[in-house]
């Protein structure tokens, strides 16, 4: 790795090597986990490189590859699992100057990789009345091509499922990690050669992905005596054909009452919250279901005043991994797991978990649609004691038939389906035949025959500088 020779080929690029800026813009929101914080602290990459077009993306590639220095891409860095954090040191490669959008048509939008989620949505609602399918509820400070790297669905899943869904992204435009970088376009199931893969096997400079009418959503909270009711409730809801929402999760007693600092006052302490945004035209809909299953219609966004309305945030940014965020605020000895309950018993393994894990747990659910059906997902918010307990709570979660995509792990596999995705390592063989790429994230890489079935941990070392 040679970072002088590096860096005497950047011309005319904006680098950062102010070792302070550099270890900022190393991180991201790792500090979620207990166990990332532990291991990843010490990480940082050596330089910055901030490229506004893909000509300068191809120059910084080309010029990391002869100097044998590794690349991690970046893009807003809100991230939860150090995937763009550089375990290697190296390039830290900024794509947020990549931000343009460069068409707006019906159904579809194309921008830059480095293009805010937030802003695209602004920019598809003027122009023409559509926004995104779908968004992480890091929507004003996330990128689109974060997002598609690094992401995995979020507000607005519930009707159109997830990023691994074919449709939910039509194109991209990836530059490879070789001496002489080319620029593939990927579409159909090439998408998933490059989608949630940390950028292990390409950087995305522009991407293509499909809208959908705009609505005001309107923000709602329903609440109900149990968890068990609300999610079935929630449960019911998510399948009702003619009531059309963007958001739909549901939180256990305290969850909203607690830590949602605007919002909470509307729900009681004992009470279970379903947060819902559904469009207006299907509102009174909603409220005729919430009547015939009993439950309480405790807010409606609609229905306050201008000032008190903008005194509160979207009800997206307390979903997804936000209610982890808002939680910790208040106490920051929580963290959180994510997992896949089993359909089409999720209802009952919901329950099942709830009391084989007790206080230790505040369940979190989000309804999503996934292959064509409404499952519940969820986030729980886990109170930290050791390692050992919480890797036991995963364990008692797996036993039970529940999927868990660890957030405690900074690898593909093991935050993932716990095996190597045969075609993205053939891929990162063809287009990165170094390796450089956001080195220590793909076991598959480093170790083919690692063994996922030992529940032992991999843990990346980073080769000598
Ligand atoms: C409060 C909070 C709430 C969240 N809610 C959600 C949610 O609802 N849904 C969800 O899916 N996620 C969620 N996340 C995680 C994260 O915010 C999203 O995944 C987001 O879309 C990541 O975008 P980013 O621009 O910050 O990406 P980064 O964190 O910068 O990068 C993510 C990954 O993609 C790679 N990458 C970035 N840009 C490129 C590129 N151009 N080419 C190749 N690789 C690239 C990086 O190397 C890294 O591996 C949340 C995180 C927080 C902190």
């Amino acid at each position: 790795m040679d970072i002088e020779k590096l860096k005497s080929d950047l011309d005319g690029i904006m680098v950062e090597d102010e070792p302070g800026a550099v270890r900022k813009k190393s991180r991201d929101f790792y500090w979620y986990s207990p166990i990332l914080k532990r291991d990843l602290d010490h990480v940082t990459g050596d330089i910055v490189v901030s490229p506004t077009t893909e000509a300068e993306v191809i120059q910084a590639i080309a010029a990391a590859y002869a100097a044998d220095v590794p690349v991690t891409p970046r893009g807003s860095g809100t991230g939860n699992y150090g995937q763009a954090m550089p375990l290697s040191g190296g390039m830290v490669l900024s794509l947020s100057g990549l931000n343009a959008i460069s068409h707006i048509g019906p159904g579809v939008v194309v921008a830059g990789a480095g293009a805010l989620l937030g802003k695209i949505d602004a920019a598809t609602r003027a122009h023409s009345g559509q926004e995104l399918r779908m968004f992480p509820s890091t929507h004003r400070t996330a990128s689109i091509g974060g997002f598609i790297a690094g992401g995995s669905g979020g507000v607005g899943s519930i009707r159109w499922g997830g990023l691994r869904n074919i449709g939910n992204v039509t194109r991209l435009r990836v530059v490879t990690m070789e001496a002489r970088p080319r620029v593939l376009t990927l579409e159909g199931d090439d998408i998933a050669k490059v989608a949630h893969a940390y950028g292990t096997n390409g950087i995305i400079t522009e991407c293509e992905v499909p809208l959908a009418p705009a609505y005001d959503w309107v923000d709602v909270i329903v609440a109900f005596e149990s968890m068990d009711r609300a999610a079935a409730f929630a449960d019911r809801l998510g399948n009702e054909d003619g009531i059309l929402l963007k958001e739909l999760s549901v939180m256990a007693p305290t969850v909203a009452h607690d830590y949602f600092s605007g919002h909470g006052k509307f729900v009681r302490r004992d009470q279970s919250a379903v947060l819902i945004m559904v469009a207006p035209h299907s509102a009174s809909a909603l409220e005729a279901f919430t009547r015939r299953h009993r439950g309480e219609t405790v807010f409606r966004a609609d229905r306050l005043g201008d000032d008190e309305r903008h005194a509160l945030p979207p009800l997206f940014e307390l979903t997804w991994n936000h209610t982890t965020l808002v939680a910790r605020r208040v106490d920051p000895a929580l963290t959180y797991l994510q997992t896949l309950y089993p359909y089409p018993d999720h209802l009952a393994a919901v329950a099942r978990m709830g009391a084989l894990i007790g206080d230790e747990m505040m369940d979190h659910l989000e309804f999503i649609r996934f292959d064509g059906r409404i499952v519940c997902s969820g986030l729980p918010l886990i109170r930290f004691t050791t390692e050992e307990r919480l890797d036991e709570i995963v364990r008692l979660f797996e036993e039970n038939g529940c999927l868990i995509f660890n957030p405690h792990r900074y690898t593909l596999e093991e935050g993932g389906m716990k095996r190597s995705d045969a075609e993205q390592l053939a891929f990162k063989r063809e287009v990165d035949p170094k390796g450089l790429l956001n080195p220590g994230k793909m076991i598959a890489w480093d170790d083919p025959d690692f063994d996922f079935t030992s529940r032992r941990r991999y843990l990346f070392s980073a080769p000598a500088a």
